[in-house]
């Protein structure tokens, strides 16, 4: 088959509707046996739970055409067991893990044309999510649900090349102690958006969260978790019950230790240490690691080390073994590249 006719390097991040996705719907107690549908639209009644009380679950993986020229996803049961959790605390039917790895090589076989050639830094963006389809007026759990699994091509995070970017702490707060932040839900990012655009408006390309309670601890931003390098080159991550666990993170800690042979150290992080920071960084799936030049707390402006012009260069590390094992240039530990074809 051929590659469709687009333009790899250009692709930016939008959603495309490519010929198929994968549909099972639940009803009854039990998810149907499902299947790849043509029809990118989603008819459901205007009193669904989704629409009411946004009971909604999601992923996000990317699958990826390797050097050799086999198409492989990541460590995609990482995200199938994520969303089987997440789903089970908004009491919504967890998908079989199972059926979710059958769905992700389903979908990316059926479009494999626009899965972006080896070189582009392009990907296939996956997005699979659960959301409650059946009626709901008093509040409770709905009784129906659909699990759905798009994709879209996607491209270089970097277009321009890899620059670092500037933070600003947030006033608001990202998730609550004991609340839905180590959870994928569609939730923690419509109460994240205003905090977002405040950002955005005050100059600043991200928030960083502190950790609700007592706002002296680093959490995450919206979307991706924190990775510190301290002065000796041990890796530094947070460690709280409200940081959602990235897959990106927790394989890049495994790197540090196993690969690199780095010291690696998973607690809470004091916003005060900061200053003895040599390197920071965002982590995952969409960018791998983005680095941070700056975090902006009030009038107090940490600038890290490494600079803004720069990725550190044990964060570029972590990045370039973490994309040769993606990409196939790179032996990857046991299981965790899974080639569809
Ligand atoms: C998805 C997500 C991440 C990144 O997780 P990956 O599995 O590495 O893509 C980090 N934080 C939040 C809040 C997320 O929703």
């Amino acid at each position: 088959m051929a590659k469709a006719d687009l333009d790899w390097e250009n692709l930016g991040f939008a959603y495309r509707s490519l010929p198929q996705r994968y549909v099972s719907n639940y009803a009854n107690g039990t998810w149907d046996e499902g299947g790849l549908t043509s029809d990118s639209t989603v008819a459901i009644s205007e009193c669904a739970g989704i629409l009411q009380y946004c009971q909604e679950v999601f992923e996000g993986l990317k699958a990826y055409e390797t050097a050799d020229g086999h198409i492989v996803t990541f460590r995609p049961d990482l995200n199938a067991a994520r969303m089987y959790d997440s789903a089970a605390y908004l009491e919504m039917p967890s998908f079989p893990k199972e059926r979710f790895l059958e769905a992700v090589d389903a979908v990316v076989k059926a479009n494999r044309d626009y899965v972006p050639p080896y070189g582009t830094d392009a990907s296939l963006y996956l997005r699979p999510f659960i959301f409650a389809s059946g009626e709901v007026i008093g509040v409770k759990p709905a009784d129906e649900y659909q699990f759905r699994l798009f994709a879209t091509p996607v491209g270089s995070y970097f277009k321009g090349g890899i620059k670092p970017i500037r933070l600003c702490v947030s006033a608001f707060d990202r998730a609550a102690p004991h609340g839905t932040g180590h959870i994928k839900a569609g939730l923690n990012y419509a109460m994240s958006l205003h905090a977002y655009m405040a950002a955005h408006a005050a100059g600043f390309d991200e928030n960083m969260f502190l950790d609700a309670a007592t706002r002296t601890h680093v959490e995450e931003t919206g979307g991706a978790n924190f990775l510190f390098i301290k002065k000796d080159g041990t890796v530094v991550t947070p460690k709280s019950p409200s940081i959602l666990p990235s897959v990106t993170r927790r394989s890049l800690v495994y790197i540090a230790e196993h690969v690199l042979g780095l010291k690696v150290e998973h607690r809470p992080v004091a916003f005060e240490e900061l200053n003895d920071f040599a390197e920071c960084g965002l982590c995952g799936t969409a960018a791998v690691i983005s680095p941070v030049g700056s975090v902006t707390h009030g009038d107090q402006v940490i600038a890290f080390p490494s600079g803004m012009e720069h990725m550190g260069p044990v964060l570029q590390k972590l990045y370039d073994t973490l994309r040769g094992i993606q990409l196939g240039t790179v032996e990857a530990p046991e299981g965790w590249i899974r080639k569809i074809c």
